[in-house]
Order: C-alpha cells, then structure tokens, then sequence
C-alpha cells in the first residue's frame, strides 16, 4: 500500500474508529499499527511489515491465519448460504457442530445453543440457570457467586458477574447484585509473599509453592462454602473460569481448587456454570480445561477459540436436565425466549468445524504441552532478579502465561497508569516484531496453539530482552 493511503486509513481511523478497551486521546497521539493481512503464525501491517500473532488476535486464534483447511471450508459454505437464522429454521453447519460439541464436551452437555460472542454464551448461561430455577418452581435462587476478579464479558449480566472496579464504575448502577467468593490467588496472598522470594537472587514462582498453594486454594474454598452456606437456597449457580482467570491478569488456580469448587456447588444444591471462552479449545493442554480436573458443569460458555478463531462464534452448552426445564405445554410458557441474529451463523460453524478437524488430525493437544514446556524454559532467565528486577511472578498453564511486573520486584504493587509497565514492554516487544498485549502490569503470552516452535522461541526471547530493556532504564 503506497505511503498516501496509508496516511488516508490514518486519518480515518483516527476520525471515526472507537477502539475497544483504548484511551482514544492517546490512541490519536500516533499513527496505528494497521494489520492488512496474515499468514501463519504473523499478521502482516500496510506497509509489508511482519510481526508475530503472540495474543492470538486477543487470545482466539487456534490455528494461526489464513489455514488453508479452514478458507476452503467457508469458501465452500459461502458458495452454499452465508447467513440464515436458527430462529425457526435449521442450517447444515450449525446442527453438525452442535453434535460435534455434545460429543466432545463433558459427559451430560449434550445441548448447545448458538450465539456470536463470549459475552453472550455467559449472558445466556445466566439466563438459563435463572430460568431453570423459575421453572423449577425455586425462584427464591436468584443469586450468582462470583470469583473474585473475574471476566465474563462487557455485557451488563456479563460485566454484573464479572466487576472491575476500575473499568465499571460508571454503571454500578447498571449491573445485578453477585455474591463474590475470593479467588485463590496465590501471587498476591500474604502466604506466598512471606515466604517465597528468596535472598538469593534465584526466583520461584508462586505456582510453585505447594504450601501456599494448598493453603491458599483451602482458605478460598473454606470461604466459598461459608457463602454457600449464608446464601442458602438463594444460589442461582457458582461461576467459574475454570482453572485460570484469564483477563483478571492470568491468576492459575492451585490443583484440585476447581475440582472442590464443583463438589461444593453440587453440595449445595445449585448448579456450576464454567466459563471456558479463554480457556476452551486446547489453551490450557485438553480440549476444555474442566476436563483436567474430571468436571462436568451444568453449564459451559465456549467462544474465542471456537471457530479456530476464524469468525465471531460462541456457545452455551447445557445438561439434558436444565434444556427439560424449558420444554413444556405451549400454555406454560417455558421457552427460553433469547436469540440473536446471528446465532448459529453458517460460516462461523463452518468454521469451527474443520477447526475441530484439524484439532483431531495434528495431535495439537499433544503439542501444546510439548509447546507450554519449551516455553517455560524460555522463559526461564526471568529467575535472575538482578538481571530483571522488575519481574514479580510469572505465571503459567499451557499456552496461557502471564509475566506480572512491578516497579520494585517484591511485591505486586498494583497498576501505576504513571508507569505502564506492561504497556512498555509490549511497545519494546511490536518494535522487534512480536504483538503482545498486557493486562496492565501483566504481560500476557497467548500464541496460537500451533505456533512454529522456532516462532515461540522468537516470542519468549523477545519478551525477556525487553523486559530486561526496562529494568536498566
Ligand atoms: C473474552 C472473554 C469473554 C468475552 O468474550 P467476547 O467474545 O469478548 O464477548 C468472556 N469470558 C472470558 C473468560 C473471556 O476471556
């Protein structure tokens, strides 16, 4: 593209672009990286530069770009129809999927109901665990347990289960009343932080810690059973990323604390709802992460990864049990009356499923596992505290890591918007060709899971070198 359309999408974008979760003031201090194309493992900017997809096009990119299986497969379903509804009619793609999602889903999910965003798979699975109980003549449940820190997507039934005080202040009023149970942050509980950095210069991690993990992990259960307790029969469902919290800065949750999480839910009488729109699709090394720890939830919110990426997608799976108490005499009026447009689109399923095919033919489960070790030893050096004194803790599982800074290095001393640590390192990372995107102090790794190795490598060493950049400046 020559130098003055450049310079026109410049303008443009700086005129009429709202970015998504961007300081627009800032954002128009500076000409924007535009992405024109991709291929593989890189996105490909207006001017022929090439950088590497290391946030997966914001964590939803399974196989990298341009994937030739994929473009053939909604070449071929935009050849057949681009778009019809699900809303009183069905379509090729969309009940093949379906099947293929009961099949690999948690023994009981055997329902799957479509729509086009993540936010809207946690809405839907808020709705039907209301509606369940409503129907199930136990309307007296009508509160969710939230984790601590949790995201479920910008939505107000998404954003009411999911607050950050920092981003929703100006519509508390907007959002429903949670119960929150605490998260078991390790990082950042005074049990890790006590014991674990060591004088030496060599680090741990706080996933590492079995004591404090264990003992972490124990007090946020023994305080969601005490909820639970409280809450009596006014629980709707506890809500959970299973495994990691995701946009709450990577947190990894200790072995066996989703596990207890489910047990306790199911103690209570009240229904789970997993989150897996960032953890689905392989991130965390199995297909769903829920599967690690042999949970089956009564609901599961699947997005991102879901079309490999490809095309705005996403899904509520149900039990058997929860879609019944929707089915009915037309004169009860059961039915779940939500939809969207776009529900089921027939590119987006289309999509998905020769995701899921590739899925089962390149052994990428296998891979990401072998990928989350190579990566871990890249990532390494960061051990060193005199060479990067900044670094706090650096957590991981999968193809998910986050490397939370701090401006001394001790102690996770929260976001300073005076030093946007994380933001630093990414700009450091963007000029060496490597995409990143932090959640604040955090630095987030979330390459495609089919990441050339020798690409990862690249990541991680690029990653490292600038985050030693900024602790000598
Ligand atoms: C990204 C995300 C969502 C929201 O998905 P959108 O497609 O952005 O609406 C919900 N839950 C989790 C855990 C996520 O990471």
């Amino acid at each position: 593209m020559d130098a003055s359309d450049i310079d026109d999408l410049v303008a443009l974008d700086h005129a009429h672009l709202w970015h998504p979760f961007t300081p627009m003031r800032q954002w128009r201090e500076r000409a924007p990286l535009i992405i024109e194309r991709a291929e593989g493992d890189f996105l490909v900017d207006v001017q022929g530069r090439h950088y590497i997809d290391a946030v997966s096009s914001l964590w939803c990119n399974v196989h990298g770009h341009a994937v030739a299986e994929i473009d053939a497969a909604v070449r071929e379903q935009l050849g057949l129809v681009a778009h019809s509804t699900l809303l009183g009619l069905g379509n090729v793609p969309a009940i093949r999927l379906a099947a293929r999602l009961a099949r690999l889903a948690p023994d009981g999910l055997t329902k799957v109901f479509f729509s086009d965003a993540g936010a809207a798979a946690t809405e839907v699975a808020f709705k039907m665990a209301a509606g369940y109980w409503f129907h199930a003549h136990a309307q007296e449940r009508d509160t969710f347990v939230g984790i601590a820190g949790a995201y479920h997507g910008d939505t107000t039934g998404a954003m009411s289960v999911g607050y950050h005080e920092l981003f929703h202040r100006p519509f508390k009023h907007m959002v429903f009343r949670t119960a929150w149970a605490p998260s078991p942050d390790v990082s950042h509980s005074a049990l890790w932080r006590r014991t674990a950095q060591p004088s030496s210069c060599r680090r741990t991690w706080a996933q590492e810690d079995d004591a404090a993990c264990s003992a972490v992990s124990d007090e946020a259960l023994d305080a969601l059973d005490a909820l639970l307790c409280e809450l009596g029969e006014r629980v709707a469902a506890v809500v959970i990323e299973p495994l990691v919290q995701g946009a709450a800065g990577m947190i990894v949750q200790p072995p066996g604390y989703l596990r207890a999480v489910a047990e306790i839910a199911r103690r209570h009488g009240t229904l789970l709802v997993a989150d897996e729109v960032a953890t689905g699709f392989g991130r965390t090394g199995a297909m769903f992460a829920c599967e690690h720890e042999a949970v089956t939830p009564d609901l599961l919110c699947l997005g991102k990864g879901l079309s490999g990426g490809y095309l705005p997608l996403a899904a509520t799976l149900a039990t058997d049990e929860i879609e019944q108490a929707f089915c009915g005499e037309l004169a009860e009026h059961r039915t779940l009356y939500h939809g969207h447009t776009f529900s089921g689109n027939p590119l987006g399923c289309a999509a998905a499923l020769a995701s899921l095919e590739i899925f089962e033919r390149c052994g990428l489960l296998a891979a990401v596992a072998r990928k989350a070790e190579l990566l871990a030893r890249q990532l390494d050096p960061l051990r060193d505290a005199r060479r990067y004194p900044l670094v706090f803790d650096v957590r991981r599982r999968g193809l998910m890591v986050g490397i939370e800074l701090s401006a001394d290095g001790t102690a996770a001393t929260g976001f300073d918007p005076s030093r946007r640590l994380g933001y630093e390192v990414s700009e450091r990372c963007r000029a060496r060709g490597v995409i990143v995107r932090p959640l604040g102090n955090v630095v987030v790794l979330m390459p495609p899971l089919a990441i050339e190795e020798g690409n990862l490598e690249l990541v991680a060493q690029v990653v490292v070198e600038a985050i030693g950049e900024l602790g000598r400046s």
